[in-house]
């Protein structure tokens, strides 16, 4: 006899809500106090000159960031959006070259190519990592190609040395979103440092923040300045600075203050704790329903440091005999914080449905024959329709009497499901 589900009358496992996660305390103050208190809040110039860097705050941040991660150039900026935007201006992307991303991320992803006129191809994921399908990049590569854009989604890496040395036999780059996954690795190598140009966050809900704020990451020369170009005007320094190409270099500011960048050095110092509390945290989850048929925890790749942004579970509705709405129903009523399906995938934006993107007529969907109709990846619509649940691990602290209750909540409502109340047609989603 299974205990009575919270959904069905019976006591909630988890009582209390969780409380938020806060990567932030006295460090972080007193790094912001020093800057306060120099009076410069930000140490940038517009224009050529010994600040068209940055200020020194700034400027140490990189160096840490660079150190950290064992790159040559840091190039810190004001979020990770505009990092890919710099990514996108630094690899060339030009007017309907092709881009081949996931549909499954934060639109930021798919949107950076448009900046430049650049075509996102959707190319679908792997159904255990959720990260590129290696075969169908191959496939989906055609001279019009400019650079792969991969995702190290929910913290995983995609298959990062596969996909780099395709893109080299091809002369074409790689560029990772690497939003989710500080400190991931395949093979030993840091995630975000295997393609040519990699982008982090440090947005208030990544596993370290600065509030806003992002860092790309790259070992080239000129892709470095190329996105320091773009981040600050670049029309005002092209002239000043050694460059096969001046394509792209339009100036936005994307610049970080020196104020984000004090809270981003005591941010990085804590790194390794947040994250391997995050994977604590998420083993725990795992090991404990891995008993549990039509659960499917996390698969965590060979070779692989997934750091779990967020904790993805698949649910085999035909296994269970209910529906993930009703699994998702019950977990509510056990007070289990989750989401499901993470992110309609993204073709389905009506950018790509309506096919308008910058200014009224069409452009650059114009110059191309590429279509967004039907489920263009079935893996990602499978995905979001009916199998992922997730937890999103850098939401909330979980202690260990917590992390208990969750997995304790897991386990009972797979133990009762049998009793869980059919969800009526009209309420699904
Ligand atoms: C958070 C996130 C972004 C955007 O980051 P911002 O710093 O908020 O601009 C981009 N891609 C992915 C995968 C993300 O998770």
């Amino acid at each position: 006899m299974s205990e009575r589900l919270a959904i069905a009358g019976g006591r909630p496992t988890i009582q209390a809500e969780l409380p938020l996660y806060n990567a932030v305390g006295e460090d972080e103050i007193a790094a912001v106090e020093k800057v306060m208190r120099s009076g410069c809040l930000s140490g940038y110039y517009g224009s050529w000159g010994p600040q068209f860097l940055g200020g020194p705050v700034v400027q140490q941040f990189e160096s840490a960031w660079a150190r950290r991660f064992g790159v040559k150039h840091a190039v810190a900026v004001n979020s990770a959006t505009s990092g890919l935007v710099a990514a996108m201006a630094a690899v060339g992307v030009s007017p309907g070259d092709e881009v081949i991303v996931p549909p499954y991320s934060m639109s930021a992803t798919v949107m950076a190519p448009l900046a430049f006129g650049g075509v996102p191809v959707f190319v679908d994921i792997d159904a255990d990592t959720f990260t590129l399908d290696l075969d169908q990049v191959r496939a989906a590569i055609t001279p019009k190609t400019r650079t792969i854009l991969a995702v190290n989604l929910f913290g995983q890496p995609a298959r990062l040395h596969e996909l780099r040395r395709l893109a080299d036999e091809r002369g074409i780059f790689l560029v990772e979103d690497n939003a989710q996954g500080p400190l991931a690795a395949e093979d030993g190598r840091s995630a975000g440092t295997i393609g040519h140009v990699g982008v982090f966050s440090l947005n208030y809900h990544k596993h370290i923040h600065t509030g806003e704020g992002g860092v790309c990451v790259t070992d080239d020369d000129e892709l470095a300045l190329k996105m320091q170009l773009v981040r600050n005007h670049a029309e005002n320094a092209i002239e000043h600075v050694k460059l096969g190409s001046i394509a792209n270099m339009v100036g936005h500011n994307f610049r970080m203050t020196e104020i984000a960048a004090a809270i981003g050095i005591a941010q990085l110092a804590k790194v390794d704790e947040r994250v391997a509390a995050r994977e604590t945290l998420a083993r725990r989850l795992s090991d404990g329903i891995r008993d549990l048929e039509g659960f499917t925890p996390p698969l965590v790749r060979g070779g692989c440091r997934h750091v779990y942004y967020a904790w993805a579970t698949r649910v085999d509705e035909a296994t269970l005999g209910v529906t993930r709405e009703q699994i998702s129903r019950a977990l509510e009523a056990e007070g289990f914080p989750h989401g499901v399906g993470y992110v309609r995938p993204l073709y389905r934006l009506p950018v790509f449905q309506r096919r308008i993107a910058i200014g009224r007529d069409g452009f650059p969907f114009g110059l191309t024959t590429r279509r967004y109709e039907g489920p263009v990846c079935p893996v990602a619509e499978r995905m979001y329709a009916r199998e992922l649940m997730l937890f999103e691990t850098c939401t909330y602290e979980v202690s260990e009497d917590t992390a208990e209750k969750l997995v304790a909540a897991l386990r009972k409502v797979h133990a009762g499901r049998a009793h869980i109340p059919a969800v009526s047609a009209s309420e699904v989603r």
